[in-house]
């Protein structure tokens, strides 16, 4: 059974997805053959024909970009898994974003674990969720705020809290953030929250989010801990 809810839930993701696709392509396919039209049917001067070339790059760009993001999901399940202590990824997360922080007036707190936590993850992959939960995090805070990271283990997995004091998000919308598309920004993706649930599961791991409309968001990830062993991995 197990199997069989794990398949129909990889098709609900399916179906969701293309129909989040077909119409985050559409839209810049009807601007590209809008322009074409308008290009091969009307006399325009170079000035008019450069500002219709921007809009269709920028549509073409688009497609681009979601192609790409779909690959990323498509790529096989977890690649390169190695013992690495969570800290250690999270420590270079919060260098990697410290200059957009300091240009958004965002402080980040990272708070140290005593002993490292060892998980088994694709390095790459367990980055790029925490840079995705970290940029919104960020983004939340548009006039600069505190970004708090703790970390907890316990008996067989490490919790990490990522916590913002930004705008929030109303309850009854954070069934939502997962959703593929699902953005609330003016140039997001909408996948960033998706596909880091995705690595997540891949990883056997979970993430939640909590939140207070005003106050701020927190986002939960839990990771299975490797245990039996004392070492970790060198970057
Ligand atoms: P994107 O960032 O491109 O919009 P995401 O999947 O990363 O896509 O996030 C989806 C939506 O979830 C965002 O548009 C935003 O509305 C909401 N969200 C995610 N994280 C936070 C946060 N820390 N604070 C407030 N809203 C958030
Ligand atoms: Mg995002």
């Amino acid at each position: 059974t197990d199997e069989i809810i794990r398949n129909s839930d990889k098709l609900l993701i399916i179906g969701e997805l293309a129909a989040g696709i077909a119409h985050e392509i559409r839209n810049p396919l009807t601007t590209l053959k809008g322009f074409l039209q308008l290009l091969v049917a009307k006399e325009t001067d170079t000035k008019q024909r450069l500002e219709y070339y921007r809009v269709m790059e920028d549509a073409l760009n688009h497609i681009e970009f979601v192609a790409g993001e779909m690959l990323v999901l498509a790529k096989p399940q977890v690649t390169h898994v190695v013992e690495h202590d969570v800290m250690t990824i999270l420590r270079e997360v919060v260098n990697l974003l410290s200059a957009e922080a300091l240009l958004k007036s965002v402080e980040i707190n990272i708070q140290t674990l005593d002993e490292p936590a060892v998980i088994l993850c694709d390095k790459n992959q367990i980055k790029q969720v925490f840079i995705n939960i970290i940029k919104n995090a960020i983004e939340a805070m548009s006039t600069g705020g505190l970004l708090k990271i703790m970390s907890q283990q316990m008996n067989d997995h490490v919790e990490i809290h990522i916590q913002d004091n930004g705008l929030g998000i109303e309850s009854d919308r954070i069934p939502k953030l997962f959703e593929p598309f699902y953005t609330t920004k003016e140039k997001g993706t909408g996948l960033g929250l998706m596909i880091s649930q995705k690595i997540l599961r891949d990883h056997n791991s979970t993430i939640s989010i909590v939140s207070e409309p005003g106050q701020g968001t927190t986002a939960i990830v839990s990771i299975p801990l490797q245990r039996g062993t004392s070492s970790t991995c060198p970057a």
